[in-house]
């Protein structure tokens, strides 16, 4: 069995031993890695995959999407709005809407290309120095607008917590507000970190390094 399908397992087991309420997925954060080194997981049925930038995922999905139209790729980076078209055309899942300039991008050419994503609205929750994420003070009104005026599909929200820092504190906080939105979804959990996040509810764990090793 190769390296990565052996700690993909371990992973797994690590994970369905916590026996969480709801169901754990498993985003393989395959940014980076070339495709022959992420192909031994794609062979082994696992169907979650994760990209940070817009071009390169497309260069290494697109025929790989084609050839298995089970398989679903999520945008865990930031997105420009000049590149929600590309992102639409390729991306099932986006976890990085934080304002409305690019929400409205993405509601404009998912109904252009007939598609209809899932989407996660990532938020600032320790309101610092990271600018990527919309601040707490203003999650309500964008998810409202999200919703109600332009019909985007948001199943929950995500973060990535400060470094250095213990991130229980923020799964906790993220976790509440989702609840307070009755939300379904939370993004949270890195190789780092993912038993606190699932422990705090998360439902879509962003696993890279521990799955393929480190990058460079
Ligand atoms: C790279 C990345 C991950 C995966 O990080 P690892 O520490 O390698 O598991 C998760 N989430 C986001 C947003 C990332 O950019």
């Amino acid at each position: 069995m190769s390296t990565i399908v052996d700690r993909y397992d371990k992973i797994k087991s690590k994970i369905l031993s916590l026996k969480a309420n709801k169901q754990v997925n498993i985003i393989a954060v395959s940014k980076t890695f070339t495709l022959e080194h992420i192909q031994p997981l794609v062979d082994y049925g696992h169907l979650h995959f994760g990209e940070n930038k817009v071009q390169e995922a497309t260069a290494k999905w697109t025929t790989q999407k084609i050839k298995n139209k089970d398989l679903k790729l999520h945008m865990i980076g930031k997105l420009q709005s000049n590149k929600a078209k590309d992102a639409v055309k390729l991306f099932d899942y986006i976890h990085s809407v934080d304002n409305q300039r690019l929400a409205d991008a993405l509601a404009k050419h998912q109904t252009n290309f007939n598609r209809n994503l899932k989407y996660f609205i990532q938020v600032n929750i320790g309101n610092e120095i990271q600018k990527s994420g919309i601040p707490v003070n203003e999650l309500d009104a964008f998810y409202n607008y999200c919703i109600n005026e332009i019909n985007l599909n948001i199943i929950g929200l995500m973060i990535i917590p400060p470094i250095d820092q213990n991130a229980d504190k923020y799964f906790k906080s993220l976790n509440e507000l989702n609840k307070s939105l009755a939300l379904e979804n939370l993004s949270m959990g890195m190789s780092a970190d993912y038993m606190e996040a699932i422990r705090h509810g998360s439902t879509f764990v962003r696993i890279g390094s521990s799955i393929f090793g480190p990058r460079s």
